[in-house]
């Protein structure tokens, strides 16, 4: 029998769902985020995760984005043989355009755009997060099998591929590769691994194994059926011992699981490749059988588990960013808990750059830095009342370049972001007895 997909509900399913993985975790991830709290002995990554529960559900009660970048689109189409397409005047892709578009642009969830055109030369913003990146394979039958994932930059920029020699042991090559990831990945998240194919079958392999649930905690309960499941467990576990934790802050969770999808490949190869899901892990599963659009229900606040993370104002040192001196930055000791209160500046990548090039041409900066704090942050727009929208630190390593400038020549005093830095930002904060938070 024919069915018909008609054009308005595929644009409305794709946009309600980006509305949804937006602003709520799959409840399999809260569910083993919240066994990673329970069993976690490092206090640090235990505190990040307690932040990363009680961040989810606060989204979740508020429909708000999970976190500041919002991320990539990604599809993943499998079209049955059967189906009519009814009311297109463009093609699949620019319908689930549409859709992104419309999901990114709701006034009442706005959610970040971050896609940028010609990302060679001039890096243009299409301001509505278009285009998605649309997988499609024609299948037996009679339905539309959508996936809709949110991939953001921070673990996308970690996604790593070798041609192996087929001797090669890929459990070597993933505990020799993660530690070099660093932490801008935002873990504890999800590894995908995806052997065989070409090289670009490797790395689709991957990206589709992170759409599968995460079943760890049930796959270790029943035990390996198969090989595969024994070397997923066996990555999990030697990963997991690797320490990186949470944040990257030390402690017992990195990956809540590892996923491993397989193809054939010629004789003389072996494909690898490894693409990580971090925190803000989001994809939604719907099928259309031309009944008309699909909405998910929100989960149950009960998935969440009883966390609400509070800053300890006991163990905490309270400093204020209006009267911070280059005296109190340099008096601060790593692993210290500071209660910030006052201005801090924001910028990112292209804000620096902007600078580099005022000072170079001698012109005066719009903002005076002087004994200042800058966060690298790039917040969703507010809506409703909100003075700020959902915000968070950005992966610092691509402010690095410029931290020498900025201690040397604007009277900056420390910075906030993610994750670790680099040998020039290091050797510059100590230069300057800065500070990175
Ligand atoms: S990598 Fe970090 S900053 Fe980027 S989307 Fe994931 S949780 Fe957010």
């Amino acid at each position: 029998m024919t069915t018909t997909i008609q054009h308005a509900d595929l644009v409305e399913t794709v946009a309600a769902a980006l509305q949804y993985i937006s602003c709520y975790h799959p409840a399999d991830y809260i569910a083993h985020l919240a066994r990673a709290y329970q069993s976690e002995a490092s206090p640090a990554a235990k505190d990040a995760i307690a932040q990363i529960l009680t961040n989810s559900r606060m989204c979740a009660e508020g429909r708000r984005p999970i976190c500041q970048d919002t991320g990539i689109v990604n599809v993943f189409l499998k079209i049955g043989m059967d189906l009519r397409f009814e009311g297109f005047d463009g093609s699949l892709q620019d319908a689930v355009d549409e859709g992104v578009r419309r999901g990114y642009l709701d006034p009442d969830n706005k959610l970040r755009a971050s896609v940028l055109a010609d990302p060679l030369f001039e890096r243009r913003n299409t301001r509505d997060n278009t285009p998605a990146v649309v997988h499609m394979s024609v299948v037996p039958g009679a339905r539309l099998d959508i996936i809709v994932a949110a991939k953001g930059g921070g673990s996308e920029n970690k996604s790593k591929f070798k041609m192996m020699n087929p001797s090669d042991s890929l459990v070597d090559w993933v505990l020799e590769t993660v530690p070099q990831m660093g932490a801008g990945w935002c873990p504890p998240g999800m590894l995908g691994i995806g052997v065989g194919g070409t090289a670009e079958k490797a790395m689709l392999l991957a990206k589709e194994s992170l759409m599968e649930p995460i079943d760890m905690f049930d796959l270790l309960q029943r035990g390996p059926g198969n090989r595969l499941e024994e070397l997923r467990i066996e990555l999990y576990e030697k990963v997991n011992a690797l320490g990186i934790g949470a944040q990257g802050l030390g402690g017992l969770t990195t990956v809540l699981d590892v996923k491993i999808a397989t193809y054939p490949t010629h004789a003389a190869s072996k494909p690898v490749a490894m693409i990580p899901n971090c925190a803000a892990t989001r994809h939604a599963h719907v099928v259309l059988d031309g009944s008309g659009p699909v909405y998910l229900d929100p989960p149950s606040l009960d998935l969440w588990p009883d966390v609400h993370w509070a800053p300890d104002a006991e163990r905490s040192r309270r400093v204020d960013l209006d009267r911070l001196t280059p005296a109190e930055v340099a008096s601060w000791k790593p692993g210290e808990t500071l209660l910030l209160n006052g201005r801090m500046l924001t910028g990112r990548d292209a804000a620096h750059k902007r600078i580099q090039d005022m000072l170079a041409k001698g012109e005066p900066l719009p903002v005076d830095f002087t004994n200042r704090v800058i966060y690298y942050v790039g917040p969703v727009d507010p809506v409703r009342d909100e003075v700020v929208g959902p915000a968070g630190p950005t992966t610092a390593t691509r402010m690095d370049k410029f931290t020498e400038m900025m201690l040397a020549q604007t009277g900056l005093i420390a910075m906030i972001g993610k994750a670790e830095r680099g040998p020039l930002a290091i050797d510059a904060i100590r230069r300057h007895r800065s500070a990175y938070l």
